[in-house]
This record gives C-alpha cells, sequence and structure tokens, in this order.
C-alpha cells in the first residue's frame, strides 16, 4: 500500500487593512477558494490577528488542521521564517501565503523580507497577492484531481494579455530552459516583455525555435533590470496589462538595484486581486505545467 502524501502545510499572514473589512483580501481568499480548500485540506500555520480576523469572520469553523502562531509583535513572522528553512517534515512549511499592503510599514520588517528570500533559496512558493495565493489553490486543487473553477476562467485565458519575464545573470539558463520547455505556452500570450538582457537572449531562443516567425521581438525588451527594465514592467502591472510576473531572482548576491526589484513587487500587491510574482525556480517548472493544463480547460 502507498501511503498518501502528507498534506501541504501552509503559513497564512495579512496585513492588518487585509483583515478586517466583509470584503478583505483574507475573507476573498477563504470564501473563493472554499473548494480547493477543501480538496487539499491543508493544514495551515495562521499568525496570531490574522487567525483572530478568521474567528471573527467565522471562517475557520470546523476547519480540521490549524495552528495559532504569536502575534507579529511577538515574533509569530519571524517564526515562520524559520518554518520555511526547517528540514524536519513535521515542522516545515510548504508554501507561504502573506497578504501584503504595500504601504503597511511591516510589509518591509526584516522579518518580512528575509520571508520571501528564505522561500525563494529554499523553493517554496511565497504567494504576497490575493491572485497569486487563489491561483495557486487553484493549480494544485487541479493536480490534486479537483474540478476547475469556472469563476477563474478569465484569469486563464492568454489571448490579449501579457506576462513578463526577468531574470537575473546567475538564473538566465534556468530561464531559458523554462522558455524552452514551456514555449507553447509563453507564445500563446498575445505580448511577452522583458528586463534588456533578459530579452534579448529569449529573442534569440525565438528565432531559434520559430524562425522568422517569431519576428524580432517576440518578446519586448525593456531597459536592462539595473538601469530601470523592473521599474517600466512594474507600470504595466499597475496598468492591469501584466498578470503574472516570472521573476528568477538571485537571492545571493548584493542587488545593486534592490529598490527596483521591490517596487516591482510592490506593483503588484498594489493590485493584489489581479497580479502574481513567480520568483522561486523550482516551483516555476511545476507552476507552468500546472498552468498550461487549467488554460486548455477555459
Ligand atoms: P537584465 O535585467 O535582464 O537586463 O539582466 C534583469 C536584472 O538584473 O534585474
Amino acid at each position: 500500500m502507498t501511503t498518501p502524501p502528507r498534506r501541504l502545510r501552509i503559513g497564512l499572514i495579512a496585513n492588518r487593512s487585509h483583515q478586517d473589512a466583509p470584503n478583505s483580501a483574507l475573507v476573498q481568499l477563504f470564501r473563493g477558494a472554499k473548494e480547493a480548500i477543501s480538496v487539499l485540506q491543508p493544514e495551515l500555520i495562521v499568525v496570531g490577528r490574522t487567525l483572530d480576523a478568521l474567528i471573527s469572520h467565522d471562517l475557520v469553523n470546523g476547519y480540521p488542521a490549524m495552528q495559532r502562531f504569536p502575534y507579529g509583535r511577538e515574533g509569530g513572522l519571524m517564526k515562520l521564517v524559520s518554518r520555511v528553512v526547517d528540514s524536519e517534515p513535521e515542522r516545515a512549511v510548504d508554501a507561504v501565503i502573506y497578504l501584503i499592503d504595500p504601504v503597511d510599514p511591516s510589509s518591509i520588517f526584516p522579518e518580512a523580507l528575509a520571508l520571501k528570500r528564505q522561500c525563494v533559496i529554499h523553493g517554496k512558493p511565497f504567494l504576497s497577492t490575493l491572485a497569486s495565493a487563489r491561483e495557486w489553490l487553484e493549480l494544485e486543487a487541479l493536480a490534486a484531481g479537483a474540478a476547475s473553477d469556472a469563476s477563474l476562467d478569465a484569469a486563464f485565458g492568454f489571448a490579449g494579455e501579457g506576462i513578463a519575464l526577468i531574470a537575473h545573470d546567475a538564473m538566465k539558463e534556468r530561464m531559458l530552459g523554462l522558455a524552452e520547455r514551456h514555449f507553447a505556452l509563453l507564445d500563446g500570450y498575445t505580448q511577452r516583455y522583458a528586463t534588456g538582457t533578459t530579452g534579448g537572449l529569449l529573442n534569440q531562443l525565438a528565432q531559434k525555435i520559430k524562425g522568422e516567425d517569431a519576428g524580432r521581438n517576440w518578446v519586448q525588451p525593456f531597459l536592462s533590470g539595473p538601469l530601470g527594465g523592473d521599474a517600466q514592467i512594474a507600470e504595466l502591472v499597475l496598468e492591469r496589462k501584466v498578470r503574472r510576473i516570472l521573476f528568477l531572482e538571485d537571492p545571493h548576491v548584493a542587488r545593486q538595484h534592490e529598490a527596483d526589484i521591490q517596487l516591482l513587487e510592490r506593483a503588484a500587491r498594489t493590485v493584489t486581486d489581479f497580479a502574481l510574482v513567480i520568483s522561486d525556480a523550482d516551483g516555476a517548472d511545476r507552476w507552468l505545467d500546472l498552468l498550461a493544463r487549467r488554460s486548455a480547460a477555459v
């Protein structure tokens, strides 16, 4: 007999402005992803005030596996960082949902930055927008055999949409590998955008795969990241022209344009119901596979 895979363990926290309102991002996530959550039955580790909010919205009734972590001011978020890097299966979290309000000062506290960075390093999804959490739960439920949620169909049709592709130098080979493997999916987008050097490499790849049909700019290259390309892409996100950003970061080097990288993340969080950033290279391959499966159902 094969043992069933252990259920996913997810760390959950929302900034205050995403907690309390009747239609807050936290409420929208729990109500909207109800089916996916009931299929996956994830174990949730919830930071103090976020759990208080779930209780006050009556969203935890009957939920089988929920664990309370301390309030943020008492170190709840810091403890979550430790669980991201933990190798002990009984303690480790598999993914983090952190619904970030870009103007909440706590969103740039060291523990908030470390949480994302350690997710990238340890290959775990870091889902900081409502759209990213909804999409991840939908795709994981699909992988577990659930039917798709038709209310999300509009987000999975790629005609008329743009996708952004960015890779730091150490990750450019990984980006090219992913783009080659998932070329048909990316080609199905009406428009692709990239930072300068990444874009140049992707355009060479497109010429190799598609020849003249790729045109000169299969990907529209903006300025190189350090010269402001991330900010140019952020504007498209804010205008809701780019919903998904695949951003293969190198977390092991000092980045001269760190502010620009953060700016792009913040742009996605500003349109939290719409945009998502995928920054974990290990998970990107699975994400693109599932995205192709889900979009075929539209
Ligand atoms: P590049 O920019 O594609 O121009 O290298 C990416 C980055 O380094 O941010």
